[in-house]
């Protein structure tokens, strides 16, 4: 058992040496091992989703969820918490029903797409008109879909790195408001997820008061074989739409922060982020307790060292990150004259798999911070990439263009949208054991990166420049 730790001492200490103190070192391997002995915070998951459930931006959750994250936070020591304001339009379900009614008789597993307006109370009876991507609609003539209900067949791809995510939303994303420009009634898609039960995921679209939406729903991926099949016989499909969602005026919800205050630079933060609330289906388990678990374990264990690190280390749970980012958008805008005094930023937002890669997008001179930290990550199964791309996670996405600092701790998503955005994630579906290796991944980083000699290049007009590309 001793010989291998030793030898791997040995091979990362000259690396990580030239950049931190022994003493800096010695505490991110304690934090690392102690971290994987813990708990990995799966108390904090669990209580968050028994107690606070799902947790809707702006539903009877939302100050709920808030009061609990504040709560929780101060009764675990952080030197201050607090809480910033967001405010956005809410959205509620109400309830959806798709069904085909001819040439045959069956009813879907359907959810509407947050900020759906609602059928009429009596619903919507069209043909379907199915097309393969978003692009294909695009390229739709004007008049053609008047009285239809829309149909994009995309599929999401599986891969580990959730690639296939990014190409299959924007059917989801726009797919509504592309429908509604060419004339249509109402728009479905296939499931944006990789799983073949029958459930539907659910997921946002974009809002915008200036531009007609329609109701749209994703049906399951088994009833989107169906749907293709039915149409594939050659006669007129006619489907039933009936959606009862709402969207409402505007309310006011939280970011909370939580900050350990740094012995020597105070004023420069490292921020870990995850998003508290969820959609309203499943208990959001993996989408985004895990990550508010991983985050605020990471932090408790730095927070329990005998000494303070060099500059502050910040939890921040985002709010309404699912209905578009609202708690993203007031944190940058917040930040928009100070963004420099976030040093460097990560969030973790993609479930519970474990960590294997690290990306960093930061100025040339801390390249060797990075492969300072990315050594330390190394024995946890944590690789760097050569690609200097990073986004910090979604709620930080706002803050790109100002020039933030961004690191990714890239996690295993092989699995991840067989439960995304359902009534499946929920709290067994999260791995206790890789749990224990992101808490470990981001108390080495954050610590690391708080104890840092040299700037990553917040607020730096290179970052900026470097958003184009
Ligand atoms: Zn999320
Ligand atoms: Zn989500």
């Amino acid at each position: 058992m001793k010989a291998p730790l030793l030898a791997a001492l040995l091979l990362t200490a000259p690396l990580g040496a030239e950049i931190f103190s022994d003493s800096d070192l010695a505490i991110a391997r304690e934090l690392r091992e102690s971290t994987l002995a813990g708990s990995g915070g799966f108390e904090i998951v669990e209580d968050l989703t028994t107690r606070i459930g799902p947790r809707l931006a702006g539903s009877e959750a939302d100050p709920r969820a808030v009061e609990w994250a504040v709560a929780m936070l101060t009764e675990l020591g952080f030197d201050r918490v607090w809480r910033e304001p967001a405010t956005f339009p809410t959205w509620s379900r109400g309830h959806e029903e798709v069904a085909v009614i001819s040439p045959v008789e069956q009813d879907f597993e359907a959810l509407a797409i947050g900020y759906s307006p609602a059928t009429p109370p009596q619903g919507i009876e069209a043909e379907v008109v199915m097309f393969d991507d978003l692009a294909a609609l695009e390229a739709a003539a004007a008049d053609t879909l008047s009285g239809k209900i829309v149909f994009i067949r995309n599929r999401m791809q599986r891969a580990r790195d959730g690639s296939g995510y990014g190409p299959a939303v924007q059917a989801r994303a726009r797919g509504a408001m592309v429908a509604a420009e060419k004339g249509a009634e109402a728009q479905l898609i296939r499931s944006i997820g990789t799983s073949s039960n029958r459930f539907a995921h659910t997921g946002g679209m974009r809002f915008d008061t200036a531009v007609r939406s329609l109701p749209a729903a994703a049906i399951s991926n088994p009833d989107a074989d169906q749907l293709e099949r039915l149409i594939g016989l050659g006669e007129p499909v006619t489907i039933r739409m009936n959606i009862a969602a709402q969207i409402n005026q505007a309310y006011t919800s939280h970011n909370v922060i939580a900050q350990i205050d740094g012995a020597r630079y105070p004023e420069q933060i490292v921020a870990l982020g995850a998003h508290l609330d969820s959609w309203d289906v499943g208990t959001g388990a993996l989408d985004d307790g895990a990550g508010v678990a991983i985050v605020t374990e990471a932090a408790h264990r730095i927070l329990q060292l005998d000494r303070r690190p060099d500059q502050s280390i910040q939890v921040i749970l985002f709010a309404a990150e699912e209905i578009g980012l609202w708690g993203g958008r007031a944190f940058a805008q917040a930040r928009s004259e100070n963004i420099e005094q976030i040093h460097v930023a990560a969030e973790s937002d993609f479930g519970a798999g474990p960590i294997y890669s690290m990306s960093a997008r930061v100025i040339e001179s801390a390249r060797p911070v990075i492969e300072a930290i990315a050594a330390e990550l190394e024995p946890l199964g944590i690789a760097l990439t050569d690609s200097r791309r990073a986004s910090a996670g979604p709620d930080f996405i706002p803050a790109l263009p100002l020039g933030l600092a961004a690191v990714d701790l890239y996690q295993d998503g092989t699995n991840y949208f067989d439960y995304h955005h359902t009534e499946n994630d929920t709290l067994d579906k999260i791995d206790p054991d890789a749990l224990r290796q992101n808490a470990a991944s981001y108390a080495v980083f954050a610590w690391l990166a708080a104890q840092s000699p040299r700037g990553f290049g917040s607020g730096s007009p290179l970052l900026e420049q470097e958003r184009e590309d």
